[in-house]
């Protein structure tokens, strides 16, 4: 029976011809028939960096830019021996970025549809050149524009997949697994033909969406660091690496701050039942670490997550006290609005749930988002907060770990607290500055 393993490789290891052929490498020797890659390293940085440059009308910078992109891509494939129809490719892509960008420059303005279709230049380029890369270890080679499967709606930068549709897609054009196919992670396409993306790090999900539509047996995360640790390895070098970790452990990680997965990588995984792989390109050989549905061990505190940029907002209002459907009009507010919540715990009279600080400004700007709040109660915002979460099992029946986390925390202030949701996760909300110090006491504690 044909089998399918789906690769996914993020920027760091994209840098440069030298690390993308250590990609191809192992690509052949995983025997991965589906990949997908992130921009270069720092790429999409500078895209972003166009958006907001072309925002300010400042045409002269935006140039100086998309020179240093134009160069770095160019000599890329110049160098991976790209023939010259991907050089024309290469250029169409570079020149479709320039008025992009040029266009936004003129107007002072960049729409969501804009930044979409300036940002995803940067997969479809690595791609291109990655693919000439693996032609020098495998022999059949099809590059694919992720558009033409990866099917969303049409909510620019934050765009939801169409499951269906992208099965659809996977099973009509990924026919042979004596091939490998090579596409771009991040970017799809939405109802109306434009470009879509689905996030900063959407790489991971869009591998994950991939697995899913084809029913692969496999997907693996390729990445800087050699799988997941019990915390983030820059933080705490002495974070310890997990070999083997339950499907809902390590989703909660990633919805709470480990960046190494994007918070939706796990969702298509868990619905298939399809075993991740993470691991290091640098360390192709080391064992990673390998997420399924259950492990053995069980560990009450297995990792350590941080999620900073966080905001609470507070609402009050003493008719909340005995009524009844005030939680599903706040929730409609936050619906319409597209803003999702994170943590959440509730008084006689108040409501208080955290969101990601980057989901205010615009709101707050215009006021539509806290205004339709303020219509419900008093609205409170604070922000500069971070959410500290501990990741484990049977978080809730375990006596005495509230007493030991407290312990830990001594003398650091705790905003906000939710526990009982999950048997995996208990999480607490400190101000900005002392995120970094409640993890490391936290780790050294229960960990190292
Ligand atoms: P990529 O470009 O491959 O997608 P990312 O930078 O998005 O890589 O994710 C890898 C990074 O995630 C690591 O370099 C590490 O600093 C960070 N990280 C955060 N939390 C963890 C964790 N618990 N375990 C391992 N890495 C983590
Ligand atoms: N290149 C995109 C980013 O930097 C997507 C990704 O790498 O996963 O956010
Ligand atoms: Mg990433």
């Amino acid at each position: 029976m044909s089998k399918w393993i789906v690769a996914k490789f993020g920027g760091t290891s994209m840098g440069t011809i030298e690390s993308m052929t250590r990609c191809a490498k192992i690509v052949a020797d995983k025997k991965a028939n589906i990949v997908v890659v992130s921009a270069t390293s720092g790429t999409t940085n500078q895209l972003v960096e166009l958006t907001e440059l072309a925002q300010q009308g400042n045409w002269e910078k935006c140039e100086e830019v998309i020179g240093l992109i134009r160069d770095r891509h160019l000599n890329m494939l110049a160098e991976a021996k790209g023939p010259d129809a991907s050089k024309d490719q290469l250029e169409t892509f570079l020149k479709q970025l320039t008025t992009l960008v040029k266009g936004c420059s003129l107007l002072q303005e960049c729409s969501p549809k804009a930044y979409d279709g300036i940002v995803s230049k940067g997969e479809l380029m690595s791609s291109l050149i990655f693919s000439h890369v693996l032609e020098t270890e495998i022999n059949k080679v099809s590059w694919f524009d992720s558009r033409d499967i990866l099917s969303t709606d049409q909510n620019h930068n934050k765009a939801l997949p169409l499951f269906d549709q992208i099965e659809s897609h996977c099973q009509n054009y990924f026919k042979n697994t004596e091939t490998t196919y090579i596409g771009q992670g991040f970017i799809g396409r939405g109802p109306d033909g434009s470009t879509t993306t689905l996030g900063r790090g959407g790489s991971d999900y869009s591998a994950a969406l991939y697995a899913e539509g084809i029913h692969a047996v496999e997907l693996q995360i390729w990445t800087d660091v050699p799988g997941m640790a019990s915390t983030d390895p820059r933080l705490c070098p002495e974070a310890k690496s997990i070999q083997k970790i339950s499907f809902k452990e390590a989703a909660e990680m990633a919805t709470f701050g480990a960046k190494i997965l994007h918070p939706a990588t796990l969702a298509p995984a868990i619905r298939k039942e399809i075993p991740v792989f993470v691991g290091s390109t640098f360390a192709p050989n080391e064992p990673g670490t390998i997420i399924e549905k259950d492990v053995e061990e069980q560990p009450t505190v297995r990792a350590i997550t941080v999620r900073k940029n966080q905001a609470l907002l507070t609402l009050s209002n003493p008719r909340m006290l005995n009524a009844s459907g005030f939680l599903r009009k706040i929730f409609e507010i936050f619906d319409h609005h597209q803003v999702s919540v994170d943590a959440i715990t509730t008084s006689e009279i108040s409501v208080a749930v955290t969101i990601d600080r980057k989901d205010l400004p615009q709101c707050e700007k215009e006021s539509h988002f806290v205004n339709d709040l303020k219509e419900l109660g008093k609205v409170e915002v604070e922000d500069n907060l971070s959410l500290v979460a501990l990741i484990g099992n049977k978080i809730p029946a375990t006596p005495g770990l509230g007493e030991n986390i407290f312990k830990s925390l001594d003398g650091i202030n705790v905003r906000m607290i939710t526990q009982g949701a999950s048997q995996h996760n208990f999480c607490f909300l400190v101000h900005d500055q002392d995120a970094d110090n409640a993890v490391k006491r936290l780790h050294g504690h229960f960990i190292s």
